[in-house]
């Protein structure tokens, strides 16, 4: 197939390649996998991480989409089933909140339209701006199936969705439990404990004096963060072992502010060494007094409502003082310190830096909150998940990354899976509206009448998190929970790209639940790449204003040029930093790639031509000079490169990681590198130099030469491909040797053919001996034009080798080159060769013989004399003694590179002899 413009222009046109090449990819089905294919070809399957579907683009969309696009495009030519799964993640709350934002531009609020409205309102408006993001990703090259294109909040999704809510539930795995949960009184929903992130933040510790109601003159202080909550206050608890407390124990305290009277109670829960060894125990609002109150049967009474206002809410009565009520906690926390300090309770405030939970949704801070919730008893799938990965099944790279996902599984908690949101799937359970009796009904069809009494039916007011829908992504995407020919075919799929921040709400609980209801964990390969930074190490984001719009980058300088970038710098689970008020620094390093791969392409397949080529494998082994053989040894070279730095792409054996393989592969800036070397320092810089007269030449050799730089180009163009899809499927085109209707993007990936290295040595010598003269050339400053004379001395046996290169050696380095048996001496500049061969480059003739004996004995005698006083300030006690060590030291440095260099002089002026 030719390109669509059959010409090439003298700049490399990306956006014009772009717009021609990727519709025809996806109109020739070059991205699509099937079941058929996979029953002759291994299959290799990506799931995207799914962007949610209001998401806009962004350069860690960027980043982790090139990664992916690599892997698939590789294993797509190496010839597997590749199948990258594309879609997007409804993002309950996420979604919830722009719309919400939205509604509250219009003055409205969600409750003012009502659940059905509300719900339908976000549905349009998804339907009408969601999933732009895909159409993103094209525009970086993505190479995903678009035909799969899956949503969490499908009808078919959402029915995997309530199979797994009511299978887990059957299995007695899901379960309504009454504790403290995590709250956001923003969005006004729990959080599981992955959304409630941890910040550090520097607070204060406030120490509260409570006294005892026998005797009001003595007391006990607890201490606390979160002043506010004394109000809901019913114990303080003590170790029993502290013999301090022990005769309190069983004794009152009074509240100050309302003179509510608490117990003191032991529980061993209290550490005597923290603080005053006494704390206060607050169950509605703190998880770890939850557990003590459920303990010793305390009242729950809840002084902070949903919304985070101080009020009395539940079993609060006569709690909240008038002046706080109605307070938000913040507005609460200080109003009431002048209180406490009025009532003699305010003991001392400390300065305390400690971790807070925020919503990860809106950075609010998260309220410890006392509510009926559902959760997934997680310990049975923790056990699967850590399995899967002692056992070899699974493999996470960076290799660090094992013990955190190891740690977490090993401490697993229930995961509240309700959220008091409208916009997700609804929990599938009802409950019968008269008093029948009968149990809330778990159904994976929708319930209208009570089984029990046949009266009406209330659904579940609560949604499910989103992460219980992406959780089932890898399987939920290929039609569980039938068993379709796609979910035979293609799972478990093989790498999951990810960034380490989803590592738990996402990633490993996408293993808990394939190893749960597939048997086999989703993938054996976690990669976890780094960061997308700014110069100050900050991530980029929207509020910081330091992002980057990979569109901007794309328009700029290619799609080409922004993946080149990011392969190029991406160290395995290393941050990619770049500067957002510089794009052109960024992305130079791209497009300048682009630039010369360009360069080089057109200037070589201007020599070759458009004429039929030989297959390489069809040439005679005799008909290729060294210099052919070399470069057929290089390219296979760069072939075992490229492939060790990116595979293997799965367990040799099929099933388990062994210990050696299990840290290899997925070294993409390796790969890129590897591939770059090659064209550049191999191709370009030697093998294309060296050819040059050949190809101005007629007759058969000029066909070898043709043939050989055709092939040894094709082959860069194919390593090369994965990383700058564009670009090189644009040179493939032009080459001679491509079938008409053939694409680069579903080319083979080069085997090595293996050839002669004793015949690729030769050219070895040939560039270590231009290298040499070139080398003698600059240091004597020969101008460029101005040939030099220059032998090549060999040891016994390799002089036939030799004298076959000494007109490829002249060529190269502007040199009449002889081989010669011995050195004959005289002025010379010689350089030993790796292997024996001596390179000997006569200087008379070459310079002025007499001038530079000259200037190299004054330049010799003056250092010589500066070397003197050096030494002979070192060898003075007097300063060895007072000077300080680091500039005796620095003194002691320079005394022996000026030594180095006197004598790289003496043996330069030797060479020059004496005439
Ligand atoms: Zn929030
Ligand atoms: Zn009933």
């Amino acid at each position: 197939m030719t390109a669509p413009d059959d010409s090439l222009p003298t700049t490399y046109d990306a956006a014009a390649t772009e717009a021609a090449w990727y519709p025809r990819w996806t109109e020739h089905g070059v991205f699509t996998a099937s079941p058929e294919e996979a029953a002759t070809h291994e299959p290799f399957v990506i799931v995207i991480p799914p962007p949610n579907v209001t998401a806009v683009l962004h350069m860690g969309h960027g980043l982790n989409n090139t990664v992916q696009d690599v892997l698939i495009r590789w294993r797509r030519m190496a010839g597997d089933a590749a199948l990258w799964v594309p879609g997007t993640d409804h993002a309950g709350i996420a979604t919830q909140n722009v719309v919400e934002k939205q509604l509250a531009a219009e003055g409205q609020s969600r409750f003012d339209l009502g659940r059905e409205a509300f719900v339908e309102r976000v549905a349009s408006f998804v339907d009408r701006t969601g999933g732009e993001i895909l159409n993103q990703l094209k525009s970086i090259g993505s190479s995903a199936d678009w035909s799969r294109t899956a949503y969490t909040f499908s009808p078919e999704l959402s029915r995997a969705v309530r199979e797994t809510f009511v299978r887990l539930y059957e299995d007695g795995l899901v379960y309504k439990g009454h504790r403290v949960i995590h709250w956001c009184p923003r969005c006004g929903t729990s959080l599981s404990d992955e959304e409630a992130e941890f910040t550090e933040t520097a607070g204060k510790l406030y120490h509260l004096r409570y006294p005892l109601a026998s005797d009001p003159t003595q007391g006990i202080t607890v201490a606390t963060t979160r002043p506010e909550t004394m109000l809901g206050d019913v114990a303080v608890a003590v170790n029993p072992d502290d013999e301090r407390y022990q005769a309190l124990i069983g004794q009152e305290v009074v509240l100050p502010l309302n003179g509510v009277r608490i117990p003191i109670i032991g529980d061993s829960y209290t550490d005597p060494a923290f603080g005053s060894g006494a704390v206060k125990i607050t169950p509605a609002h703190d998880a770890n007094d939850f557990e003590v109150g459920k303990r010793h049967q305390l009242p729950m009474p809840v002084v902070i409502d949903a919304e985070g206002i101080v009020r009395e809410v539940d079993g609060a009565a006569g709690r909240v003082p008038e002046a706080l009520r109605g307070l938000d906690r913040a507005d609460a926390r200080k109003a009431i310190l002048p209180l406490l300090e009025a009532a003699g309770a305010l003991v001392k405030v400390e300065p305390h830096h400690h971790s807070v939970r925020h919503c990860y949704r809106c950075d609010t801070v998260v309220e410890p909150r006392l509510s009926d919730q559902w959760f997934v008893r997680m310990q049975p799938l923790a056990d699967k998940a850590l399995t899967a990965l002692r056992s070899g099944e699974l493999r996470i790279l960076p290799e660090r990354w094992e013990a955190v996902y190891v740690n977490w599984l090993e401490g697993i908690r229930d995961w509240n899976i309700s959220r008091q949101i409208w916009w997700g799937h609804r929990v599938p359970v009802w409950y019968c509206t008269t008093s029948c009796g009968h149990a809330p009904i778990v159904s994976r069809t929708d319930v209208t009448a009570c089984p029990g009494c046949g009266g009406s039916v209330r659904q579940d007011e609560d949604v499910l998190d989103t992460w219980f829908s992406s959780w089932l992504w890898p399987f939920s995407t290929l039609g569980w929970p039938d068993e379709t020919p796609d979910l035979k075919a293609f799972y478990p799929g093989d790498v999951l790209v990810t960034a380490p921040e989803i590592l738990f709400c996402w990633v490993a609980r996408m293993v808990m639940s394939g190893c749960w209801f597939m048997g086999k964990a989703p993938f054996h390969t976690v990669y976890l790449h780094g960061t997308v930074r700014d110069m100050q190490h900050r991530k980029m984001s929207k509020s910081l204003g330091n992002g980057i719009d990979p569109l901007d980058v794309v328009h700029l300088y290619g799609a080409d040029a922004l993946r080149w970038t990011m392969v190029a710098g991406l160290g395995l689970g290393v941050d990619v930093m770049l500067d957002p008020t510089d794009l052109e620094k960024s992305f130079a390093p791209g497009r300048n790639f682009c630039t010369k791969l360009w360069n080089i392409g057109r200037f070589l397949l201007s020599r070759v031509g458009t004429d039929p080529v030989t297959p390489v494998s069809a040439l005679p082994s005799a008909s290729l000079t060294a210099a052919d053989h070399w470069i057929l040894e290089r390219l296979d070279a760069a072939i075992a490169d490229c492939d060790a730095a990116l595979g293997p792409a799965r367990p040799s054996n099929g099933a388990t990681w062994t210990e050696a393989e299990r840290s290899r592969g997925l070294r993409l800036s390796e790969y890129a590198e590897a591939a770059r070397r090659f064209v550049w320092n191999e191709l370009a810089d030697w093998y294309l130099e060296s050819v040059k007269p050949r190809l101005n030449a007629e007759g058969a050799d000029r066909e070898v030469a043709r043939a050989v730089l055709a092939h040894a180009f094709d082959g860069a163009l194919r390593l090369l491909h994965p990383v700058v899809p564009f670009i090189t499927e644009a040179l493939w085109q032009q080459l001679p040797q491509t079938a008409d209707g053939a694409m680069l993007a579903r080319a083979a990936w080069p085997v090595a053919r293996g050839g002669s290295r004793d015949e690729a040595k030769a050219f070895e010598i040939v560039r270590d001996a231009v290298a040499a003269i070139r080398q003698v050339r600059a240091e004597y400053n020969v101008q460029p034009g101005v040939w030099v004379d220059a032998l090549l001395v060999t040891p016994d046996g390799s002089q036939s080798m030799v004298i076959s290169q000494v007109d490829t050696v002249g060529a190269l380095a502007r040199a009449r080159v002889q081989a010669a048996a011995a050195n004959p001496g005289g002025a010379a500049a010689q350089v030993l060769l790796t292997g024996g061969v001596e390179v000997v480059v006569p200087l008379a003739g070459m310079i002025d013989l007499a001038k530079e004996r000259q200037r190299l004995d004054g330049e010799l005698a003056q250092l010589e004399k500066q070397l003197t006083a050096l030494e002979g300030r070192l060898a003075n006690e007097g300063f060895v003694a007072k000077a300080p060590p680091q500039v005796v030291e620095a003194e002691r440095a320079k005394a022996a590179e000026w030594r180095g260099r006197a004598q790289q002089l003496r043996t330069k002026r030797e060479a020059l002899g004496n005439g």
